[in-house]
């Protein structure tokens, strides 16, 4: 099997790359490193079966065969996806559509990398795939949100007037090593201020709620998803909701920090909650989480705290 991975040096992107290596398939990487980092991928340099192409999914491309193709090339965090807000578009749109011509071109299957962002501030909760969402189309989240649900709605245009074999994932707040320590998330925002001794920085209240999987977690049900037939939309995320602040409380116990919390003006159309129904994957995938959050916590404090050093190293 040789399988085409976009946005292959994105955090989620690079841990697919090592999953299907590691299921005996070759890939193929693209991404053009707007987000993502050749860090990601140095430990890959002498393997046999990966190739990496520098180069933009937005503009046509043609990698040659390949059975499957996994679109995961996005900016993804919300800091990186409103400061590159017209790329972001071009990436669900453009790239959307060349990554499924190659899967149409060479009969590859093809999943897409979706968001819960499609839910937007969501009015049902927790969030079925069933439920359409509260999406603002034209806020400062849109750039996202809608090329998300533009891409899904091509994904599922290509199933049905082109037969080619799609699958969608509503992928989850997902954390872990190789999350990039300066893209503004709440996970990596948190550890390193809790790390460096600053003051968190609590956007709003601090009551809206988040629910974060594991990587590990993330990409396994990722892979199951791929696997058999089954189309979805389908949410990979885990369930255990919590709010920014008790998220907060738990990175100053596990990293033992003095910072105290900075509250600052709440970010426009921050969804209020949010925490994926994942009775579909568990049902039709046998999924289910198995990291909690606090052992994610501590899985990833030794990776957040080498990129800390690299970090200082660099300047
Ligand atoms: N957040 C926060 N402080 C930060 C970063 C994020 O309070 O330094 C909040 C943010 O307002 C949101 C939640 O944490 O309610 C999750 O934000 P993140 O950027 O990780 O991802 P999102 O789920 O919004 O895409």
């Amino acid at each position: 099997m040789r399988t085409l991975i976009t946005g292959a040096a994105g955090f989620l992107g690079s841990h697919l790359c090592d999953a299907m290596l590691s299921e005996g398939h070759s890939v193929v990487g693209i991404g053009n490193f707007s987000t993502g980092s050749l860090d990601n991928l140095r430990h890959l340099r002498s393997e046999p079966c990966f190739e990496l192409i520098e180069g933009d999914v937005s503009r046509v491309f043609d990698c040659g065969h390949v059975d499957y193709v996994f679109h995961f090339a996005s900016p993804a965090s919300p800091e990186a996806y409103t400061r590159l807000g017209l790329e972001t578009l071009q990436v669900g749109s453009s790239g959307s559509f060349n990554s499924l011509k190659i899967a149409k071109k060479y009969g590859a299957k093809y999943l897409l990398a979706s968001t819960s962002e499609c839910y937007g501030d969501q009015l049902e909760h927790p969030q079925k795939e069933t439920y359409w969402g509260n999406v603002n189309p034209i806020g400062p989240r849109s750039v996202y949100d809608e090329t998300k649900r533009f891409a899904e709605a091509l994904t599922m245009a290509y199933r049905r007037y082109k037969h080619v074999d799609t699958r969608i994932v509503r992928i989850f707040n997902t954390y872990g090593p190789r999350l990039h320590m300066n893209d503004g998330r709440l996970i990596s925002n948190f550890v390193r201020q809790a790390l460096q001794e600053e003051d968190l920085t609590i956007y709003g209240t601090g009551e809206q709620s988040r629910s974060f999987c594991y990587v590990t977690d993330e990409i396994d049900g990722i892979v199951r998803l791929s696997r058999p037939n089954v189309n979805g939309p389908m949410n990979i995320g885990n369930p255990s909701e919590v709010t920014v602040l008790e998220c907060a409380k738990l990175v100053l116990r596990l990293t033992d920090s003095p910072s105290k919390f900075r509250f600052l003006p709440g970010m426009e159309d921050d969804p209020r909650r949010r925490c994926p129904d994942i009775s579909e994957a568990t049902t039709l995938l046998g999924w289910r989480p198995l990291v909690s959050l606090e052992a994610g916590l501590r899985l990833s404090l030794k990776y957040f705290k080498d990129a800390m050093v690299r970090e200082a190293a660099a300047v």
